[in-house]
């Protein structure tokens, strides 16, 4: 795993001396996933590239300085917690609607004395009650389809800031179906960039959603309403 963490960081153009840390989090991950169901994903190369490289390929994509970032159905912690490990300056919030994760994810953040990351157990659109628009960013991977996704990460977002949908590069319809969602919301899509994923030989897809206004009050809906009739 080392080495495929060296390698991508460097070719990512990041410092190499965060590596042992991602390194013991991936340690710790394949442990805790033989007795519970974190990933898939179980080579530590793969580990590396995929679910690591794959996270921190989006420090060349968004400004990330001084900011506060809530990783949206973060499951083991992809992509906030390599992010935080490699820029301490994030100001990170792990969110999860799955407690046994959550645990998991505290316990990461225990060993490798991350004091100042906060791990909640909860759904987003419960959560916005208590915390709407007070991040900087959101970010999710792998949680809902685009217009399921804004209204559980919009409404989580300041005016100004922005929402960070990590999509494959086959979402050009799930964009299309999200624009009266993003449009309701308050958002505006603001870029839409392609990377590669260091060393796996696969591109992926970002969608950088700015928030242009305040979402209106009645968003978000139940998770029911959200799933049956997405905007
Ligand atoms: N983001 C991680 C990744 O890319 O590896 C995990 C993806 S996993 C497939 C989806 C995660 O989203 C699960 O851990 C699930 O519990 C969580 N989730 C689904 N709906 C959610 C909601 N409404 N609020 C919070 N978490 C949610």
């Amino acid at each position: 795993m080392r080495e495929a963490l060296v390698r991508g960081l460097r070719a990512l153009g990041l410092p190499e001396d965060c590596a042992p840390r991602l390194e013991r989090y991936g340690e710790l991950l394949l442990k805790k996933n033989e007795v519970m169901n974190l990933t898939a994903i179980t080579a530590p190369e793969d580990v590396a590239r995929l679910h690591f490289l794959d996270s921190l390929a989006l420090l060349n994509l968004t400004d990330f300085s001084g900011k506060s970032l809530v990783d949206v159905g973060t499951g083991a912690g992809f992509p906030g917690l390599p992010l935080r490990i490699c820029r301490p300056d994030i100001r990170l919030t792990l969110l999860d609607s799955l407690g046994k994760r959550i645990t998991f994810l505290q316990e990461v953040c225990d060993a490798l004395d991350l004091e100042d990351v906060t791990c909640v157990h909860g759904r987003a659109e419960e959560f916005a009650s208590a915390h709407r628009e007070s991040f900087d960013l959101a970010a999710s991977r792998a949680v809902a389809s685009l217009p399921m996704l804004c209204e559980l990460c919009l409404p989580l977002v300041r005016p100004g800031g922005a929402f960070l949908a990590m999509k494959s590069v086959d979402c050009a319809q799930e964009l299309s179906a999200a624009a009266k969602a993003i449009k309701v919301l308050g958002g505006e899509v603001e870029e839409v960039r392609d990377y590669e994923v260091p060393g796996a030989g696969v591109t992926h897809r970002l969608i950088s959603i700015r928030k242009v206004c305040s979402t209106p009050p009645k968003y978000p809906r139940a998770f029911a309403k959200i799933k049956k009739a997405p905007l």
